[in-house]
């Protein structure tokens, strides 16, 4: 728990948000939970009064769902702020670039009226190339029933590649075409040896990879920049900067629920890196993004799991027309809100304040369970525990009495519901972190500040 001088500390650090006009700043918008948090949401709520939006991590293995005027849109690889004309959006150095989903996402909104938006990718950024797809499909079909769960967008063979610095940045697309050649016949000795050996597959054309650089070179030449100093001079200059994270505190690397994990950072500190250009001190603002209940993807520990009827009913009604991956379409895993996980899941990212998602969701419910502490080889724990630990952590719940009716519409916090408001401090006195902004629908209007 926080001390009152460390509260009052924390609500100090949030008061920059009034009436949605927002204080200049850098800003991360990221995920406290397992993602799908609604960051998307909140970051195109946010978006307008930005003059840059910068993605930072990952790639397009999860997706941001938003509604606007332009209608419903689920991106993955895009940075949210590309529906604002006056937005540059950058995808900065830490993202996993898969050229064809950039430029299919691009097309896709612009068919749909959204005027070209503005983006730069970093020179520094890495490619995603086919045979991380490739891998990361075989591996998952070698581990059988022991698989990840993986969304099959070559993530982690992608990471791995890059830190095993026998990646494709994407400034040597434009560099010596032999270099390329010679490197890309140098990986593919090892890649192939692999394929043939382990898996049993057909190995891969080095000419092949060499065409689709080239093809990739010639999509890629209208947006690539040197991000670093422009992204560096935005921050030092006091422009409004948001960093959108993507997935969540428990599927970060190093601090989730390992190794059912992403393969990147979903932390606000990764930002200063991801991003490439922004000082680690001048982030000043990290909005956590935390669901009213809980959901998540593929396998791991989720000790607030429900499930049967009561599960699927939250799935069905859950946020805009059902819990269903906005990547895969697969059905999520559905909890109550877990305020032990969501705890720890602020900490991870330094939250300044909450942005509280989803709660009309919850409207239908007599009664709302929470998760408020777990119970740990029979003893009492209200920290969140590693990986193995965590498998035998038990949910210990209490029950909130619900609010039963439509909370969408409302704009001023007063006008809540009792209950619904019991709900929230109750929430924000256990996670200890100003609860600002309250999201009571999916559109851009459904926003309640506090
Ligand atoms: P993200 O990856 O964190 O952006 O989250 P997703 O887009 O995967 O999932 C959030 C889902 O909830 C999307 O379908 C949103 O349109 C929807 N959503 C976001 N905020 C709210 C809200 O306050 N209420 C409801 N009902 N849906 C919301």
């Amino acid at each position: 728990m926080y001390t009152e001088a460390q509260a009052e500390y924390l609500l100090r650090l949030s008061d920059n948000i009034n009436e949605g006009r927002l204080q200049k700043m850098v800003r991360a918008i990221v995920g406290a939970n397992w993602g799908d948090e609604g960051k998307g949401k909140i970051t195109d709520v946010l978006a307008q009064e930005s003059d840059m939006v910068i993605r930072f991590q990952g790639g397009s293995n999860a997706g941001h769902t938003i509604v606007n005027n332009y209608g419903k849109f689920a991106l993955h690889q895009l940075p949210s702020g590309v529906f604002c004309e006056h937005i540059t959006n950058v995808i900065g150095n830490g993202v996993a670039l898969s050229v064809e989903n950039f430029i299919k996402e691009i097309n896709s909104i612009v068919d749909r009226g959204v005027p070209k938006p503005h983006i730069l990718v970093s020179d520094r950024a890495q490619i995603v190339m086919p045979y991380h797809i490739l891998f990361d499909c075989y591996e998952e079909e070698r581990l059988g029933g022991k698989s990840f769960g993986s969304t099959k967008s070559g993530i982690a063979p992608f990471y791995s590649d890059k830190f095993s610095k026998i990646g494709f940045q994407v400034n040597e697309l434009y560099d010596d075409t032999d270099a390329l050649k010679e490197k890309i016949a140098r990986i593919l000795e090892v890649k192939n040896a692999i394929i043939k050996n382990v898996y049993h597959k057909e190995p891969i054309s080095a000419d092949d990879m060499f065409s689709k650089l080239m093809e990739y070179k010639e999509i890629l030449e209208p947006y690539v920049a040197n991000t670093f100093d422009i992204v560096h001079d935005a921050a030092v200059s006091g422009k409004n900067i948001l960093l959108e994270g993507q997935l969540g505190s428990l599927k970060d690397t190093d601090f989730g629920i390992y190794p059912m994990v992403t393969s990147s950072n979903t932390i606000a500190g990764y930002g200063a890196v991801g991003a490439g250009g922004i000082p680690p001190y001048e982030i000043k603002d990290i909005i956590t993004v935390v669901k009213a209940y809980s959901s998540a993807v593929g396998a791991g520990e989720f000790v607030s799991e429900i499930f049967g009827e009561e599960a699927d009913e939250l799935r069905r009604r859950g946020g805009d027309g059902g819990e269903y991956g906005a990547t895969t379409g697969r059905p999520r895993r559905m909890g109550w809100l877990d305020l032990v996980a969501t705890r720890y899941g602020c900490k991870v990212q330094g939250a300044t304040q909450v942005a509280f998602t989803v709660l009309d969701v919850l409207g239908y419910l007599d009664e709302i369970p929470v998760c408020v502490a777990y119970e740990l080889d029979g003893e009492r724990i209200d920290y969140f525990p590693s990986t193995t630990k965590l498998k035998r952590a038990k949910p210990i719940l209490e029950v909130l009495p619900g609010w039963k009716c439509d909370i969408r519409g409302i704009k001023k916090y007063e006008e809540l519901p009792e209950n619904c408001r019991k709900y929230i401090e109750f929430a924000e006195k256990a996670v200890g972190v100003p609860f600002k902004l309250i999201s009571n629908g999916p559109k851009r209007e459904d926003i309640i500040y506090r």
